[in-house]
């Protein structure tokens, strides 16, 4: 299945965006045999899962002149378990619909409710936003599910790791049995596997995960250092690899705070993401790295989840939970190998991860 078998408003958007051609996991879930399907899919972040699941629920949005079906209540809603995924999800489904003429409308924690109340009432196709957000808008009667007809659930692993089993079930049963449910999924635990038999129907099991060069194209180097030595080794690394734009994971909010505050007095242009900080300082912070006004982000790997930013380099610091969140924020390709720093030895605290 090619992007040319699509309705020619997307098709175009695409091209304008210069996608050539679809990714593994989009190939599927525009193939034949997914359509009008729920799918249970396993992608991780970099596989082009966004466009994937806009592009699998567009017979539900768009008339047969392949622009967007008028409605006052919204049919189709994605829930994603970060406000940075759910905001960036939003970005790419403005380009990709926006010249079919959809409204969509997002819906996070931390930003003004009664501005999402008012974008509801003037209707929306499609609703971006968090587990709890949007749960809160349902329940003050602001989000109308009646007429959904696809409902995606975005790093769902992740948003029940997060504890919003009760926000996504309340959702989910707010929605009409005939609604197609998308369920995207980095890993397929226990806890997923019976979502999906409560909520989805004959769902079709798709997997690009190991398929896609996907993180092909990132290099890897652990270091052992001291505990005492992490931060100074952190320090000589993003020195050492005169890095354009790097992001360093940290497992406390504490810990964010500390390191934000060490590089910033030594002159790094840092910013800093954590659940500590507001929608809009965070917002600041992604906006900065984007525009290079700042050089390195220094944040707990949950607040960075899934969020998509062009890095040239990226390193843990004492973090624990690492290996998959790690898989989650996609880097650039690898720069030209570098002789490896000076770095002290002994218990492994520290690991970093250099292109
Ligand atoms: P995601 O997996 O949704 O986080 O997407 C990762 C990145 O891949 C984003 O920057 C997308 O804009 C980009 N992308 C998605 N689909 C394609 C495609 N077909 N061709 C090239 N890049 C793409």
């Amino acid at each position: 299945m090619s992007f040319a078998d699509l309705p020619a408003l997307l098709a175009e958007a695409l091209a304008a965006r210069g996608y050539a051609a679809p990714t593994a996991v989009q190939a599927a879930v525009i193939a034949p045999e997914a359509a009008g399907r729920d799918l249970i899919v396993s992608a991780q972040t970099g596989s082009g899962k966004t466009v994937a699941f806009g592009l699998a629920m567009h017979p539900e949005l768009l008339g047969e002149d392949g622009r967007i079906e008028p409605t006052r209540e919204p049919h189709a809603l994605i829930i994603a378990p970060t406000r940075e995924l759910a905001l960036q999800v939003s970005r790419e489904l403005i380009w990709l619909y926006g010249p079919t003429g959809a409204r969509i409308a997002t819906c996070v924690g931390g930003m003004d409710a009664s501005k999402e109340r008012r974008q509801l009432g003037y209707g929306a196709h499609v609703v971006v936003g968090t587990p709890g957000r949007l749960r809160d808008h349902l329940e003050c009667g602001a989000l109308d599910l009646s007429a959904l007809r696809a409902v995606v659930l975005d790093e769902a692993d992740e948003m029940l790791d997060m504890g919003f089993r009760d926000d996504l079930e309340a959702i989910l049963d707010g929605t009409p049995e005939t609604r197609r449910t998308l369920l995207f999924s980095a890993t397929m635990p226990k806890p997923i596997v019976a979502l999906a038999k409560r909520y989805q129907k004959d769902a079709l099991r798709i997997s690009t995960v190991g398929e896609d060069r996907g993180h092909g194209d990132i290099s890897y180097q652990a270091m052992t250092v001291s505990p005492s030595d992490i931060e100074h080794a952190v320090i000589n690394l993003l020195r050492f690899h005169e890095a354009e734009t790097a992001i360093l994971f940290c497992a406390t909010r504490d810990n964010v705070r500390h390191l934000h505050a060490s590089l910033v007095e030594r002159g790094f242009a840092a910013v800093a993401l954590s659940g500590e900080h507001s929608q809009n300082e965070r917002n600041h912070a992604l906006q900065a790295l984007r525009d290079q006004r700042a050089r390195v982000c220094v944040a707990t790997d949950v607040a960075a989840r899934g969020i998509d930013l062009r890095l040239r380099w990226w390193c843990m610091s004492s973090c624990r939970a690492m290996p998959r969140r790690f898989s989650t924020v996609r880097a650039a390709p690898a720069a030209p190998a570098r002789r490896a720093p000076r770095c002290s030895s002994s218990p492994i605290r520290a690991a970093a991860a250099s292109r």
